[in-house]
């Protein structure tokens, strides 16, 4: 045993990839509709993002955030202008961002003088396997065998915004929301419509921070360049963003608003690998290529395809619940666990996800074109036509 037992990893190993194809060591070809768990938006190997890693570790790979950090500051100049917030603060993961949402909106609880503040959270919701993040997190067996876990969070069921009114109403220690706009690793659930708005106007209505937690939403997946930008005029307080960020390179992002952001003085926090030129130059690629594409309108028609030719192939399926989304995260509901199912798509040359237990996930790279949405969809028809 060299490795720790945490993954149930299926019986592949990837040598090389290009758009949306990853290859294994036999040169067999693999339609990659999971890019990477929401990472890849640009697709395997894109040659902007390969060019600038390239370059930037031929210059400088890492000094430390004790020195300026120029690729972090442009960086940061712009995700706040796609964002709508003023200033960011890096890391190397999604769970990390949300470890330092966490502690922002503890540092914002005892300004306003709240001895004990509590973050309100909700079922299914997943934030990732730090302590923190994952007591946040509603799901049982990520919690398991770890308690004690960290005090401070309140859950409601997510949608339900009468619950949360009633949550705020009940508790004035609580001094922030966390919710995905669009909850990933829970099943594929949108939000109800009116339910971010609606949190927006609770959290004005009590002085609490509105955190979203874009991880898996942001960086074009959802057809917008941040999910909540499916709102007019909304904004967050506080916002996290990792998963496609870098295209693969490890980077997470923390956003917010001025007066939130000013509690993160000196000393308040840190990371040693945090915002390194390496993935900053990595980062930067991206978005440059996000925006002078318009990737996230791209994801948002091919979303809508995707979308239409599962609809029409299983949409009558006896087994298929829903096929619901936004964008490029769509998920066909089953209204039982499926058998192998991923082990019989990997067999027919296609990389999906099941999560929720009968979720089929779908998270192709954002440059994915039509025939291989037309493809992707043959492929997944056919092994559920096996299954009824
Ligand atoms: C993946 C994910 C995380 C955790 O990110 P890591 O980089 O794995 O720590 C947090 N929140 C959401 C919504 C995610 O999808």
């Amino acid at each position: 045993m060299t490795l720790m037992a945490t993954y149930a990893r299926l019986p592949v190993a990837f040598v090389r990839g290009e758009g949306v194809w990853l290859y294994d060591s036999d040169g067999r070809a693999y339609l990659d509709a999971l890019a990477g768990i929401a990472v890849c938006g640009l697709g395997h190997a894109h040659p902007a993002v390969t060019r600038a890693i390239q370059e930037q570790a031929g210059h400088l790979i890492h000094t430390s955030n004790l020195y300026r950090v120029p690729l972090q500051e442009a960086l940061g100049e712009r995700l706040c202008r796609l964002s709508g917030l003023d200033a960011a603060f890096f890391c190397n993961s999604g769970a990390e961002a949300n470890e330092a949402a966490i502690k922002l909106a503890r540092l914002y609880g005892h300004q306003r003088g709240v001895a004990e503040p509590k973050i309100l959270v909700f079922s299914q919701a997943f934030h990732g396997r730090t302590l923190a993040a994952l007591t946040a997190t509603g799901n049982f067996r990520i919690q398991e065998g770890f308690g004690p876990l960290v005090s401070g969070f309140v859950r409601v069921p997510y949608g339900d915004l009468a619950a949360a009114r009633a949550a705020l109403a009940a508790d004035p220690a609580i001094v922030a929301v966390l919710a995905e706009p669009i909850q990933g690793e829970g099943g594929v659930r949108p939000a109800p419509a009116g339910f971010l708005r609606g949190l927006r106007t609770l959290c004005d209505e009590h002085a609490a921070l509105l955190m979203f937690d874009e991880v898996q939403t942001g960086i074009g997946r959802s057809g917008k360049f941040l999910a909540y930008q499916h709102e007019e005029g909304l904004l967050p307080d506080v916002l996290s963003l990792a998963k496609g960020l870098g295209n693969g390179v490890p980077i997470g992002a923390l956003l917010a608003r001025a007066p939130v952001a000013a509690l993160f003085g000196p000393g308040k926090h840190g990371t040693t690998f945090g915002g390194g030129p390496l993935v900053c130059a990595a980062a930067l690629a991206v978005l440059e290529t996000m925006e002078a594409e318009d990737i996230p309108t791209q994801a948002a028609q091919q979303g809508q395809r995707l979308r239409e030719h599962l609809q029409r192939r299983l949409g009558g399926h006896p087994l298929v619940e829903e096929i619901r989304g936004l964008g490029l995260m769509l998920g066909v509901v089953l209204r039982r666990k499926p058998e192998r199912l991923v082990e019989r798509a990997l067999d027919a040359g296609l990389l999906i996800n099941v999560t929720a237990e009968r979720v089929i996930r779908l998270l192709p790279p954002l440059i994915i074109r039509e025939a291989e949405i037309a493809l992707l969809t043959d492929i997944l028809s056919t092994l559920l036509e096996d299954e009824s």
